[in-house]
């Protein structure tokens, strides 16, 4: 399976790290060995000193699909879940600064923390869904679906132009605003809706 990972989703992330917001959408990929399950602890690597959080509402895609145009995309997923894109902001500053690529910022072992998956026939809205992260007990991230700068369905269309989608692979959608450090102790808890899917600790 693969990650496919959406950057500057929302207008007020893209602005709080000083990037324009963009007119396509800003794809990145990270290996199956980024995946981070069953809120195992997320180990905090020692090549990087500024580890953000990044809470994502994810896709489960469950069949593949190549070329999918808009209006039949949401046949695509059945499932919605919640991840954390663990993002080493200081590499990210050094490479953009060089215009090199972004994978020893996001694509390292346990960057992709990923909880359980529900239903989307759950909610009756796709275009609003609320979701947050709590670190140490405090609200840092709040998202709502109808902030997304592209919708699901868009994102799906044009992912597949590029990348023949299969069963299992994974879209992290982007992240709203309140990117953060976390620090070796804290706790993380990210809800959907009012729903705990990823309750684990900074090891
Ligand atoms: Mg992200």
């Amino acid at each position: 399976m693969k990650i496919i990972a959406i950057g500057r989703n929302y207008a007020e992330h893209a602005k709080e790290l000083n990037n324009a917001i963009p007119t396509v959408p800003v794809i990145f990929l990270k290996p199956d060995t980024a995946l981070l399950k069953d809120n195992k602890p997320f180990y905090h690597p020692e090549f990087s000193n500024d580890i953000h959080h990044e809470i994502e509402l994810v896709l489960k895609i469950s069949k593949e699909g190549k070329h999918i145009a808009e209006k039949h995309a949401s046949n695509y997923f059945e499932e919605i879940g919640l991840g954390i894109d663990f993002t080493a902001r200081d590499i990210q500053q050094k490479h953009k600064e060089k215009g090199l690529p972004w994978e020893l910022a996001k694509a390292f072992d346990n960057s992709a923390a990923i909880g359980r998956f529900v239903p989307k026939s759950k909610f009756t809205d796709l275009n609003n869904i609320t979701f947050h992260l709590e670190v140490n007990d405090s609200t840092v991230q709040t998202g709502n679906t109808a902030n997304l700068l592209f919708s699901f369905d868009y994102i799906i269309s044009f992912v597949s132009k590029y990348f023949t989608l299969k069963k299992g692979d994974l879209i992290y959608t982007g992240t709203p605003a309140g990117v953060g450090k976390v620090n070796i102790g804290d706790h993380l808890a990210g809800y959907l809706e009012e729903e705990k899917l990823l309750d684990f600790y900074i090891r």
